[in-house]
């Protein structure tokens, strides 16, 4: 019966990274769904429910369901606050830096011997700012590279706060980042990069869509699951003190 109603929601082709189980609940009259904290969507079924009817139910409690996800991703979120004193950490491409607050200098922030340098007179706006131009430079170049092999023509590249989502396009074409990503490994990058151009060409995310992302990047599933673990620690820009 379960392996019978597997198929029955691989029939509703639901985004393949949700993971998902059926649960066969024999006192249930009808269909119960719920997302786990680590993202599992539980789909508990009556024991007389036919594979048709799971597969109509689910295709209607998509949207449901798509929101139920992102909200539990939200919720398991681990985003640090950061003091902005000596020796605070800070990531950058992957790279563990820790902040010296310097007097004066040309630039508000720059990487030096190893260091975050952050004038004093500086904050976290001006992290915010270095974060996001390194990223212009880096995710624009990646674009450029990406976009011929996955065939579209390299887009518009804006980078700027996106809240909780990595990236998206525009109705333009343009596509958009989250001025965090930089903080990545390059790794994860390509595949943030990756998966908007891909976008480019298939909007949902359907099998054509995971074809094209495997072919581009063979250990996408592994890429995917290291990226929703790092994603969830990234500084989003929250403080603990004023520098002030
Ligand atoms: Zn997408």
């Amino acid at each position: 019966m379960t392996h019978v109603l597997d198929t029955a929601v691989r029939e509703a082709a639901l985004p393949r990274h949700w993971a998902w189980r059926v649960e066969v609940r024999p006192r249930r009259r009808t269909l119960g769904l719920d997302v786990l904290p680590d993202g599992m969507i539980v789909i508990a079924v009556p024991a007389r429910i036919t594979p048709a009817e799971l597969t109509n139910a689910l295709q209607d409690r998509r949207l449901w369901l798509a929101k139920a996800v992102r909200r539990r991703a939200e919720l398991a979120a681990d985003h640090p606050a950061k003091d902005l004193v000596d020796g605070e950490g800070f990531t950058y491409l992957g790279r563990h830096y820790r902040l010296l607050r310097v007097a004066e200098q040309t630039m508000p922030v720059r990487l030096h011997g190893g260091w975050l340098q952050l004038s004093k007179q500086a904050g976290g706006p001006e992290i915010i700012e270095w974060y996001r131009t390194r990223g212009q430079a880096w995710l624009t170049e990646r674009v450029r590279s990406w976009a011929g092999r996955i065939g579209v023509a390299p887009p518009q590249v804006i980078v700027r706060d996106l809240a909780t989502r990595w990236g998206l396009r525009t109705r333009d074409g343009s596509v958009v980042f989250h001025w965090a990503t930089i903080q990545l490994p390059p790794d994860l990058l390509d595949l943030v990069v990756v998966h908007e151009l891909v976008h480019l060409v298939v909007s949902r995310h359907d099998d054509e869509f995971r074809r094209r992302l495997t072919i581009a990047l063979p250990d996408v599933a592994d890429l995917e699951s290291r990226l929703a673990d790092a994603g969830r620690r990234v500084w989003i820009g929250d403080l603990r003190a004023t520098p002030f």
